[in-house]
């Protein structure tokens, strides 16, 4: 029997019984039960909130570079080391021609620089 299920068959008991004062603080008790409740249902959001930062925070891989990776993470994506220390905030970033770059902040760097001295040798930049 769930909470409110059992308060109302209680309520009902006490009502039949035709006991004002008892009736009243079986009322109050119902709202405190009430606020318990969602007191609970909220931190039991906030906790699974605070566990999935956590296992994130877990699988952060850091580099040499202004780049992070995730253990597991198959594509291998970069993301932004300078929105992760400030914000937490996982911010991909654009990987090409060796270099990478944060739409967000705009830090950049060359993770690849065989590929991008190519790149350059090719366009004469
Ligand atoms: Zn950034």
């Amino acid at each position: 029997m769930g909470l409110y299920e059992g308060i109302k068959d209680v309520a009902k008991i006490v009502q039949q019984a035709d006991n004002i004062e008892l009736y009243r603080q079986l009322l109050d008790l119902c709202e405190q039960a009430l606020e318990m409740q969602n007191k609970i249902n909220q931190l039991s959001s906030e906790n699974a909130e605070l566990k999935k930062k956590q296992d994130l925070e877990e699988r952060i891989q850091r580099h040499q570079l202004l780049y992070l990776t995730l253990k597991n993470d198959a594509d291998d994506f970069f993301y932004c080391s300078t929105c992760w220390d400030k914000d937490r905030k996982l911010i991909q970033m654009h990987k090409s021609q060796g270099e990478y770059l944060c739409p967000h902040c705009h830090s950049h760097g060359i993770y690849d620089k065989a590929e991008h001295e190519k790149y350059v040798r090719e366009f004469r930049l």
